[in-house]
C-alpha cells in the first residue's frame, strides 16, 4: 500500500486503519438517539464536486453564492491545491443544522455526511494504475451510534446511506488528486493560474460554464457544436468535461482536441499585447521625461 488518501473526502485525526467493503460494522444512527446532532455541531466537512451541485440545487442557488455563503477555502496539499469545506459557525456547528429538526439538506447531505461514521478512502497501490476504494472506521465519543445493537456490511451500509451515487460522480475528481499527489516532484507545483482553474472547474459550476462557452475557448478548441449545447444545459455533462479539462490542466494530457493554429495564434497575441505595453511604457518615460524639464529650456 503506498498511500491513504487522508483528505478524499474524509479528514480524520487519526491515521485510519483500512477496512474492504464486505467488513461489518455494529451501527445505528436515527431521529431520537441520545447523541442525534452532536456530529453537526463538530462539523468538519470537505466537500467535492458532486456534493456541490446537489447543495447548491437543494439551497436554490448558483455556484457562486453557495461557495460564498456556505463554505471555507483550505489548501489540499503542499501545492496549494484549493479545496473547501463547508462553513461553521466558530464553535464548529454546521450552517445546514437545524438544531430541532436536523439537517436541512439531509435529503441532499455531503458524501462525508452520509458516510459517517465510516470513512472513505481511496488507495492506490503500488504498481496498480488505478486506486482502490477502502473504508475505515471512526470512533469518538460523542457519537452513541456505535453502542445500537446493529450490525452490517460496509458495502450495505453505502447503500443505505445513498453514497453509490456520490461516489460515481466524484471518483474521476478523487483520482486526479491522487495521481497529483502520487506523482509528486514529477508533475511539480502547478503555477497559480491551474491552481485557478482547479478551482472553478471543481467547485464554481456556473463560471467552468461561462468560461467553456466563452468565444475564446470555442475558438481555441475542437468540440462539436451539440456538445457545447450539452455543457449549456447539463451539470453533470459539464462535470464530466471538467475533469476532462483539469488531465490537461494538470498533467498536459491532451484530453480536448485543439483547434488547428489556436496554440499559435495565441502566442502571437500574447505577443503583440506585450508589444504594445512595451510602447506604452516607452512613451510614460518619454513623457515623464518632458516633464522634467518644462520650463528650463
Ligand atoms: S450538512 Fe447536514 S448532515 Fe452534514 S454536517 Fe451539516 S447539518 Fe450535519
Ligand atoms: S449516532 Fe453518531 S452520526 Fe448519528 S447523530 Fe449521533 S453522533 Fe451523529
Amino acid at each position: 500500500m503506498s498511500d491513504l488518501s487522508e483528505h478524499m473526502p474524509f479528514k480524520s485525526p487519526v491515521m485510519p486503519k483500512a477496512l474492504p467493503a464486505s467488513a461489518e460494522i455494529q451501527f445505528h444512527c436515527y431521529p431520537g438517539i441520545s447523541c442525534f446532532n452532536a456530529c453537526c455541531k463538530q462539523a468538519d466537512v470537505t466537500l467535492g464536486p458532486y456534493d456541490i451541485i446537489r447543495l447548491k440545487d437543494a439551497l436554490g442557488m448558483g455556484s457562486r453564492e453557495f461557495l460564498a455563503k456556505h463554505t471555507v477555502p483550505f489548501q489540499m496539499d503542499a501545492d496549494g491545491t484549493p479545496g473547501v469545506k463547508l462553513k461553521t459557525t466558530d464553535e464548529g456547528v454546521c450552517l445546514l443544522l437545524d438544531e430541532e429538526k436536523g439537517c436541512k439538506v439531509y435529503a441532499d447531505r455531503p458524501t462525508v455526511c452520509r458516510y459517517y461514521p465510516v470513512a472513505l478512502l481511496n488507495i492506490k497501490q503500488t504498481g496498480q494504475p488505478e486506486p482502490v476504494q477502502q473504508y475505515s472506521l471512526v470512533q469518538e465519543d460523542h457519537c452513541k451510534g456505535h453502542e445500537e445493537n446493529r450490525k452490517l456490511r460496509i458495502e450495505d451500509y453505502r447503500i443505505e446511506q445513498g453514497c453509490q451515487e456520490y461516489d460515481e460522480y466524484n471518483r474521476d475528481w478523487y483520482q486526479l488528486i491522487l495521481k497529483k499527489k502520487s506523482s509528486g516532484p514529477t508533475v511539480g507545483k502547478p503555477p497559480q493560474t491551474s491552481l485557478n482553474l482547479f478551482f472553478m472547474a471543481s467547485y464554481d459550476l456556473d463560471s467552468f460554464r461561462r468560461f467553456v462557452l466563452s468565444d475564446k475557448f470555442q475558438n481555441t478548441y475542437d468540440l462539436p457544436q451539440s456538445l457545447y449545447k450539452e455543457l449549456e444545459q447539463e451539470d453533470l455533462a459539464l462535470l464530466q468535461f471538467a475533469y476532462r479539462f483539469l488531465r490537461q490542466v494538470l498533467f498536459g494530457e491532451r484530453s480536448i482536441p485543439e483547434r488547428e493554429g489556436a496554440w499559435e495564434k495565441r502566442v502571437a497575441q500574447r505577443q503583440e499585447i506585450w508589444e504594445l505595453r512595451r510602447e506604452a511604457e516607452r512613451a510614460r518615460r518619454l513623457r515623464e521625461e518632458d516633464e522634467k524639464y518644462q520650463g528650463d529650456l
